[in-house]
């Protein structure tokens, strides 16, 4: 039944440090956490879990991964200790076959995850399972395994990629902040924007055809194959909106995406 579908999430999840601030993007993430039903459980694809071959962390207890260098050690000292399922892996296994998916305990929560559920489920009491964005792979694949993935917003479970729309940390300027967003990445964020709200999500799948402010704003494809698995959950006729959108350090996309409510 369509009312008891959980909504997809896209998520602009920029720095870490975002976890412990309160901001207008953290109060932002809070918010949805409040507004949204409560899903059962969370299908989460980082940014921050790219690697080679697809994978689901299979652990009870999947302990928090602090996959980054240069912070302060408060950072380092941030635990974020919701349950994995085992189960839903398997589903997930299930659902993605032929393709072969590993399971797997030797990842758990990255960056790309705990920094925005600590603002939406600040207890951590939503079980979570990551599935990793298979690096050798191209941009349809992804798109296709997120089709694949939809059937799951019927059983209670929520589907977050988590990445940036726009990712260009050479030459991110941090001490900016709001200000000076550059005009490639103010360009690229509001015609994905567009494509979006025309649901020409083909358009976004075949971004490397989208020209120089797509190369500029997607140097790598890391942050940005995780909206591909929300557009690919996400139904044609279903309402699309941004809850919070913005250019952090001028070329950092924080726009969140909601597809359901
Ligand atoms: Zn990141």
């Amino acid at each position: 039944m369509a009312s008891t579908r959980t909504p997809v999430l896209f998520f602009g999840h920029g720095s870490p440090m975002l976890t412990l601030s309160r901001n207008k993007f953290t109060d932002a993430w809070a918010k949805i956490g409040k507004a949204v039903a409560r899903p059962k459980e969370i299908l989460c694809i980082s940014a921050h879990w790219y690697i080679a071959g697809p994978a689901v962390i299979v652990s009870t207890a999947p302990p928090t991964v602090h996959d980054f260098g240069g912070f302060p050690q408060e950072l380092f000292n941030v635990e974020y200790p919701a349950h994995g399922s085992p189960t839903l892996a398997r589903t997930v296994q299930k659902l993605l076959a032929p393709i072969k998916v590993d399971l797997t305990e030797k990842w758990g929560y990255d960056h790309g995850t705990w920094t925005v559920l600590r603002h939406l489920y600040p207890h951590a009491d939503v079980p979570i399972v990551q599935l990793s964005i298979d690096g050798t792979k191209p941009a349809e694949y992804h798109y296709e395994v997120g089709k694949r993935l939809a059937t799951l917003r019927d059983q209670g479970v929520m589907i977050v990629g988590s990445g940036n729309l726009v990712h260009n940390l050479m030459l991110y300027r941090r001490n900016d902040g709001p200000l000076n967003p550059m005009d490639w990445a103010v360009k690229f964020d509001a015609r994905a924007r567009d494509l979006m709200l025309g649901k020409d999500y083909e358009a976004l799948v075949r971004y490397e055809r989208l020209g120089q402010e797509a190369r500029l704003a997607i140097p790598t494809p890391d942050h940005y194959l995780p909206l591909l698995y929300v557009l690919g959950a996400a139904d044609n006729k279903e309402a699309i909106h941004f809850p919070i959108d913005g250019i952090d350090g001028g070329s950092m996309s924080m726009r969140t995406v909601q597809v359901g409510l």
